[in-house]
């Protein structure tokens, strides 16, 4: 049983695309990117792989998205239901798209996201306007060098569609293998205090997007600062869940941290609202804890938000994960000592961040978030500002305001650290 489709790129015959006259969306930073690289593949020339252009071309039943490739390449692509999308995937490529490219979709296609998928692989996950069914998977030579990898699809039933969906094993880097968690898990540097810093999103999953600003980057450069910060205090083994531009599956960073045992985690990200009217007075800081009761409707909403990440980096939704069996799961978690630690690390936080004038209003909050579902580790997530807001996202493009946030931060996490130890033990 092949629950998916997977193509092998090879020796390629030419197949055309629709007439010109069809509406296209044509997405590349150089029209001559595709002419410049020679024909021939990575592992050949020691160049590396690249994404040179995407476009979507519709007719009135099918939509095509193409990929302009620097050479063939083995992929693999395959439909996921709730939300209904498709994922291809393919090794480690760099994407030289604009970062606009994806936002808008065409025809059956309702955007894209792209970017590194971890293990040396690479992931674009098309959102589909409905259950659709891939009709030609193909590798089209280009005049230039490359080929253009196409996906023709066109729309079908929801019952069609389900005896289609579903991703390969192999092809599923999150899954959490033993091996990973001892490695992750190695012994805390003796006498010292562990911390998991966790950069929101990552990847293919950029998280919110304002005008020239990603929450992923702001995320991974404020945790960063973090780290320099804690590194230099020498009392502290400080880890991260990624270092990089990558994907992390929200069960693996949690599972990261329980690993090695962390007496903190951070989850870091920063929130977007819709609207001109609320874009405007949403702004500052807040800090969540977990609760199986959201504080107000737009914790409950964020959260939402913020756990369909697994989703936007194309994982499938888990089974069983229903909705009395969640609450049940945190009200027992919520019961442990760990959440009253979380609490007054939260309290904490808030002290810090108020006098730095960082703070939105009702800026204490709970809700449930997935990537604080954790036994034994205090977990709290800080949402930095509002991307969506325009003092918010000029203050934190600039690195100055990022190195001061990360200080605060880490003021915040000596004063828990050193209540934690006056005490003696616990979580
Ligand atoms: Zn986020």
């Amino acid at each position: 049983m092949v629950p998916w489709a997977t193509a092998v790129v090879g020796a390629l015959a030419l197949l055309p695309l629709p007439p010109a006259a069809l509406s296209q969306t044509v997405i590349a930073k150089t029209s001559s990117a595709a002419q410049v690289v020679p024909n021939a593949s990575a592992t050949q020339t020691g160049q590396p792989l690249r994404v040179s252009a995407a476009r979507i071309v519709t007719d009135s039943e099918r939509t095509t998205f193409g990929l302009s490739l620097t050479s063939s390449m083995p992929i693999h692509v395959f439909t996921l239901a709730n939300p209904y999308r498709i994922v291809l995937d393919l090794p480690e490529v760099t994407f030289d798209l604009p970062q606009e490219a994806g936002q808008t979709g065409a025809g059956l296609i309702s955007g894209y996201r792209f970017g590194l998928f971890g293990n040396g692989s690479s992931r674009v996950v098309i959102d589909t306007s409905g259950p659709v069914r891939l009709t030609r998977v193909a590798a089209v030579a280009l005049a230039g060098g490359g080929v253009e990898q196409q996906l023709e699809i066109e729309a079908t039933t929801a019952e069609a569609f389900g005896a289609t969906v579903g991703a390969p094993a192999k092809a599923s880097p999150v899954a959490l293998k033993p091996s990973f968690a001892l490695r992750e898990g190695s012994i805390a540097a003796a006498g010292k205090f562990v911390v998991m810093i966790d950069p929101g999103h990552g990847g293919v999953d950029a998280g919110a997007v304002g005008p020239q600003l990603l929450e992923k980057d702001v995320v991974l450069a404020v945790s960063r600062y973090l780290k320099d910060v804690l590194d230099s205090k020498g009392r502290y083994d400080v880890r991260m869940t990624r270092t990089g531009d990558t994907f992390v599956g929200l069960d693996q960073r949690a599972a990261m941290s329980e690993a090695a045992q962390a007496k903190l985690f951070i989850s870091i990200h920063a929130d977007s609202v819709d609207g001109s009217v609320l874009a405007r007075s949403a702004r500052g800081a807040t800090v969540y804890t977990l609760s199986d009761k959201a504080s107000n409707d737009a914790a409950r909403a964020l959260a939402e938000k913020e756990n369909n990440a697994d989703a936007m980096g194309g994982l499938t939704a888990r089974h069983g994960d229903d909705h009395e069996q969640v609450n049940s799961i945190l009200a027992d978690l919520i019961k442990r000592e760990t959440q009253s630690f979380s609490v007054k690390f939260q309290q904490v936080l808030l002290d810090r961040l108020r006098p730095a004038n960082l703070l939105a209003r009702d800026p204490a909050r709970a809700a449930a978030f997935r990537v604080l579902r954790q036994v034994q580790t205090p977990t709290v997530l800080i949402e930095l500002g509002f991307i969506s807001n325009q003092t918010d996202a000029d203050q934190m493009r600039l690195a100055e305001w990022q190195k001061s946030v990360a200080a605060t931060i880490a003021g915040a996490i000596d004063s828990y650290a050193t209540q934690r130890s006056a005490s003696g033990g616990g979580p």
